[in-house]
């Protein structure tokens, strides 16, 4: 059986942390990236050791190329051959209105969500795809409900970040499909994690949940859920699928 190895960028905290976590426990050895957070990741890759499973940390800036390469190269070395990637890594900044940003802030957002998401799903391309030497695989990108929401008056930079990330996806869908990778992305809608506080807002979740359907903010798990899945092969049939995981929002 073909072993499964997954990258998972951003594992090391919130979702990307939960993803990890559950790839684990469902057979998947993983590559936990991180950018600052040394801590964080090593507690996520002594979590999966612990429960038997197998997994390395791996420090990468998705925004930095050369990073990335040296990110992709050292999970396959260390854990073998690609057979899943999931890009979750991910930044929000300070709310505000468009009329307010900077080009220095636009270009932070698009070059870690956009660009730096762009770099690695070429990389895993390079690696899985089966006219590359690869053995095929699974691709799933973390977008947003942002994408179609356009996040007035907070993030329009944001979720122009992620509309790029669905559109991303759906090309992806079809130009790799026939090299035998799926692509697929989930859009969470407002989960409880830190990138709130990153942002400057703490209050969000707190703030917004009564405005969602279910009347509650969403927990990493909930999303890991749909991602794990369409990692598995039960999602054997699902590609280009945009699974929005946002309480109805
Ligand atoms: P989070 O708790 O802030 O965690 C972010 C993770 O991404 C951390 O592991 C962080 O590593 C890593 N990261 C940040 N910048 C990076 C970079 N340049 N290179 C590599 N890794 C980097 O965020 P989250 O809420 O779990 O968000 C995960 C994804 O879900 C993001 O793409 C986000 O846009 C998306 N999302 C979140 C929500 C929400 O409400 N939380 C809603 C919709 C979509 P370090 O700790 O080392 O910095």
């Amino acid at each position: 059986m073909t072993k499964k190895v997954v990258l998972v960028t951003g594992g090391s905290r919130g979702i990307g942390r939960s993803i990890a976590l559950m790839a684990s426990s469902e057979g998947w050895a993983v590559g936990v990236n991180y950018t600052s957070d040394s801590k964080a990741a090593d507690e996520v890759v002594a979590k999966i050791k612990a429960g038997g499973g197998e997994a390395i940390a791996v420090k990468a800036d998705v925004s930095k190329e050369t990073d990335v390469i040296a990110m992709f190269d050292e999970v396959t070395n260390k854990l073998g051959a690609l057979t899943g990637y999931v890009g979750n890594a991910g930044i929000n900044l300070p709310r505000s209105n468009l009329v307010d940003m900077t080009a220095e802030r636009m270009t932070r957002i698009f070059s870690v969500n956009t660009i730096g998401a762009y770099i690695c799903v070429r990389e895993a391309a390079r690696r899985m795809g089966v006219s590359q030497g690869g053995k095929g695989g699974v691709i799933v990108n973390v977008s947003s409900v942002a994408a179609r929401m356009g996040s007035p008056n907070e993030y329009v930079d944001y979720a122009g970040s992620k509309a790029a990330i669905d559109a991303m996806t759906l090309g992806l869908s079809k130009e790799l499909g026939p090299d035998g990778i799926r692509v697929n992305a989930v859009r969470p809608g407002l989960i409880e994690t830190e990138i709130h506080i990153a942002a400057g807002d703490p209050d969000r979740v707190a703030r917004s949940a009564s405005a969602i359907p279910l009347g509650r903010a969403g927990s990493p798990d909930e999303v890991a859920q749909a991602v794990v899945w369409l990692l598995s092969d039960k999602a054997s049939y699902v590609n280009g699928a945009l699974v929005d995981v946002g309480g109805g929002r």
